[in-house]
C-alpha cells in the first residue's frame, strides 16, 4: 500500500483552513430524546442527503478521542489509514487484550449532515448549527420516510431539509444489552429556519467535508502511540484473565457494505 505523504499533506492543508477546532461532529451522548432540524448548507456542492464518515475512537491517556478514518470515509480521494493497518496487526496477534483493543478502535460509522439540535435536557434549540453524526439505524429510518412514496407522488414525501417547510426529526437513544439503540421518526411539525436567528447561521455553514478535521500526521502518530501504550499496559502473561475492554462503539456490526453509497444515491428534493 503506497502512502503518499505529499498527497496527505496537501489535502490536510486545504481542509484545515476551514476546520472547526476540536470538533468532529455532534452525536447524542446520553440516553434521552433529541429533536433535530436538518438542513443542507447553501455553500455545499454535495447533492447527497447524508455523508458517510468512519471514525476510530482512540483510548488516549486523557480520554477516548475520535480520529477520522481516511480510508473508509467518503472523501473525494481516499488515503490508506495507518490506524486500520495497526488494527489488523492487533487482530493478528491472537492475544485477547490486543484483539479487544482492536475491537474498540474499529472504524465506527456515522452519517453526517447539518442541523440544529434540541438536547434531551434542554427546552430550546441551540441556535448554533452542528454537524450531526448518526449511526446507520436511525438514518435508515429517516431515509425510509423520505422515500416512502413513489416518484410520481414525491410531493407527499416529508421534506426534512427545506429551510421554510422542513419537518423536525425526533431521535431517541436508549440502551439495550450495553449497546446504544436509536430510533428516529420524522415529526409532523414544521420548523421554518429561513428566519432569524437561524437563517444567518445557516448561511455561515460550509461543505461537510471541508468542515471535518482531517487527521494530521502528528494526530496519526499520537493515536498509534496511544494504541501502543494501551497494548503495552496489558499484562500478556495473564492471557485469558485479562481486562475486557467494553466496546463503546454502536451496535452496527463489522460489514462495510455499500449502503452509504446507496443512501447517497437517493435524490434529495
Ligand atoms: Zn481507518
Amino acid at each position: 500500500m503506497a502512502f503518499s505523504k505529499e498527497a496527505w499533506e496537501t489535502q490536510r492543508q486545504q481542509l484545515e483552513k476551514t476546520n472547526f477546532k476540536g470538533m468532529v461532529f455532534w452525536k447524542p451522548k446520553a440516553e434521552g430524546r433529541y429533536t433535530i432540524r436538518y438542513f443542507l448548507s447553501p455553500n455545499s456542492t454535495n447533492q447527497y442527503p447524508f455523508v458517510l464518515v468512519f471514525t476510530h475512537w482512540i483510548p488516549f491517556s486523557d480520554g477516548v478521542k475520535p480520529v477520522i478514518c481516511t480510508e473508509l470515509s467518503e472523501y473525494g480521494e481516499k488515503k490508506p489509514c495507518p490506524i486500520c493497518k495497526k488494527r489488523k496487526e492487533l487482530l493478528g496477534t491472537n492475544l485477547i487484550e490486543s484483539v479487544e483493543l482492536a475491537k474498540q478502535i474499529r472504524p465506527s460509522r456515522a452519517y453526517l449532515q447539518w442541523g440544529f439540535v434540541k438536547e434531551s435536557t434542554s427546552e430550546a434549540f441551540d441556535p448554533n448549527p452542528k454537524l450531526i453524526g448518526l449511526p446507520k439505524t436511525p438514518i435508515e429510518q429517516i431515509v425510509a420516510t423520505m422515500t416512502a412514496y413513489d416518484d410520481d407522488e414525491e410531493e407527499a414525501r416529508p421534506n426534512i431539509f427545506d429551510l421554510k417547510t422542513g419537518k423536525v426529526v425526533l431521535l431517541s437513544k436508549s440502551s439495550e444489552n450495553n449497546f446504544a439503540k436509536y430510533t428516529a421518526t420524522v415529526s409532523g411539525k414544521t420548523m421554518p429556519i429561513n428566519i432569524e436567528p437561524w437563517e444567518s447561521k445557516v448561511k455561515e455553514t460550509k461543505d461537510i467535508m471541508s468542515s471535518l478535521p482531517i487527521p494530521t500526521e502528528l494526530d496519526i502518530t499520537q493515536a498509534l502511540d496511544a494504541i501502543d501504550i494501551a497494548t503495552g499496559s496489558f499484562d500478556t502473561s495473564s492471557n485469558g484473565v485479562g481486562t475486557a475492554v467494553e466496546s463503546t462503539n454502536e451496535a452496527e456490526g463489522q460489514a462495510h457494505t455499500t449502503l452509504g453509497s446507496a443512501l447517497n444515491a437517493i435524490d434529495e428534493s
